[in-house]
């Protein structure tokens, strides 16, 4: 693991900073992970601030409603188009605070990317009046109207690419939004937004960066018409128990703790990289990355050697350099739960097949990529969302029980099954309480498949037709 790597941002990266960032002393400290180095400072809004913004906010979105779809697409699309102008400044500037590599596989670019490809795959859906009743009886057509204002409340993960899954369906149904970023993360959304606005109309966009008291001054403000939010299951329930008293619209998508089951007929080498790749994107830092790995005694072996072997083969390290392919941890809270959790594995008898020593010496938060096989289910490796790079590998010798420990947590947001056999396959999936049961593939998301959890994962679906419905209300005309 090579954690050299320290040099300035390129001036394109500087000046995107400079933008949105306030003087030293002035804001928040924001620390490259990788290095530890002072990245930036990121402004503190106040609950005045908020209550300012919610204004802007409310008289911008009185317009903007008026809009019909195609102008508010079109708007969009340039939005869009803003951001892929920007997209190697806002992917450096993404890895070098969130920490993720800037290139290779599913990293900072790729998220970049997926902001405009997003924005431009929610301009684009069809979304039309629904006729429910048209005969003798008479006519009633549901449409979908603007909730108003939308808060969006989000994490230091994927801190660009889940802001825009708030973002571009609240504008599109004609919603302004005010987004509380990560205290980790604040100046890869306040940029985004930034870039974005240059083509938005003023007010209907804005990013406020504040701790977790300013999110609570989100879900209580009754300016808020709805929040939507995305990070772990106690905050959620915050959320929710602070929305209640004027009833506040909310869409959850909250922490996972997913399960894989390899079935005994797959191909363990032509699974491995799935296996890998749904385990470990984003250094584990994903809510629907795969948590928990079932395999049958059968394969059990051959699955530990061939992910072993993909796991020794991945470079982990800062960013900048063009061959890590996996970051560090984003910050010392998440590292301390991994290493917490890695060593309670040790401790209940696992067997680490590889990583779970970490360099304490090398400055950043390197977690090694780990293995642990030969876990107990109720480890608590496997009982907890770890949120980073160590994947426990459960034996087992009875499907029904796999399904059954795969059902047994509180929280049911992704899940996976591995097979040769894609109808099998399936009549598993259906038996596993999870939004989303992935086929021989683990966390593929698209902006056409509505995505959100089960159970303490939440409520409320994300993307698609669907996810623009949760971004609006329901108002039938009849008659
Ligand atoms: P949190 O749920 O604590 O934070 C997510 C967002 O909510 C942040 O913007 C945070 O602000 C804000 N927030 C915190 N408290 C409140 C509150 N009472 N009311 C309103 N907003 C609030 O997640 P963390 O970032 O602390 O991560 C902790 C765990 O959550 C991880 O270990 C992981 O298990 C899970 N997680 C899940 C994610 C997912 O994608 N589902 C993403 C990230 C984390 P601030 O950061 O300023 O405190």
């Amino acid at each position: 693991m090579d954690t050299t790597a320290a040099s300035a941002p390129s001036s394109a990266c500087a000046a995107l900073l400079d933008a949105v960032q306030v003087a030293q002393g002035q804001g928040a400290e924001i620390r490259d992970p990788a290095t530890g180095e002072v990245l930036g400072y990121a402004p503190q809004a106040s609950t005045a601030d908020l209550d300012a913004a919610v204004q802007r906010a409310r008289a911008a979105q009185r317009e903007w409603a008026q809009k019909s779809h195609e102008q508010r697409s079109e708007v969009l699309n340039r939005a869009a188009d803003a951001i892929d102008a920007q997209a190697s400044a806002l992917a450096e500037l993404l890895s070098r605070e969130q920490g993720k590599p800037i290139a290779n596989g599913p990293n900072a670019a790729f998220e970049v990317g997926a902001c405009s490809a997003w924005t431009r795959a929610t301009a684009a859906f069809p979304i039309e009046p629904e006729v429910i009743v048209d005969d003798d009886s008479g006519k009633a057509v549901m449409h979908w109207a603007p909730v108003g204002v939308v808060g969006a409340i989000g994490p230091w993960n994927w801190p660009m690419m889940i802001s825009i899954w708030q973002i571009a369906p609240a504008l599109r149904m004609g919603n302004a939004i005010v987004v509380k970023p990560s205290e980790q993360t604040p100046l890869s959304v306040l940029a985004l937004a930034h870039v974005m606005n240059e083509v938005l109309p003023e007010g209907l966009l804005q990013v406020l960066a504040g701790d977790g008291e300013l999110g609570r001054a989100f879900t209580s403000h009754d300016g808020i018409d709805k929040i939507t939010f995305t990070g772990s299951v106690e905050t959620g329930k915050a959320i929710m128990r602070g929305a209640a008293d004027d009833l506040k619209r909310l869409t959850l998508e909250l922490g996972g703790n997913d399960a894989g089951i390899v079935l005994e007929d797959a191909d363990p080498q032509a699974i491995a990289e799935g296996l890998f790749w749904g385990a470990f994107i984003n250094t584990g830092q994903t809510c629907a990355a795969l948590k928990r790995l079932y395999v049958p005694d059968a394969l059990y072996d051959q699955v530990c050697e061939a992910l072993v072997d993909l796991a020794g083969k991945m470079p982990m390290g800062v960013g900048r350099e063009e061959q890590n392919v996996l970051g560090p941890l984003q910050n010392r809270a998440q590292y301390d739960i991994v290493a917490r959790l890695v060593e309670a594995a040790r401790d209940g008898g696992g067997r680490v097949l590889i990583g779970g020593d970490p360099d304490e010496d090398q400055p950043g938060f390197f977690y090694p990529t780990t293995l642990v096989a030969d876990l107990d289910n109720d480890n608590p490796l496997v009982a907890e969302e770890q949120f980073g790079p160590a994947l426990p590998i459960i034996r087992y010798s009875d499907l029904d029980q796999a399904i059954e420990w795969a059902n047994g947590l509180e929280v049911g947001l992704g899940a996976s099954v591995w097979s040769s056999d894609p109808e099998m396959a399936r009549e598993v999936a259906q038996r596993i309480e999870a939004g989303t049961v992935w086929i021989n593939k683990h966390g593929a998301i698209d902006p056409r498949v509505p995505f959100g959890g089960v159970k303490q994962s939440g409520f409320g679906l994300e993307f698609g037709v669907e996810g623009l419905k949760h971004m609006a209300v329901p108002k039938v005309i009849a008659g």
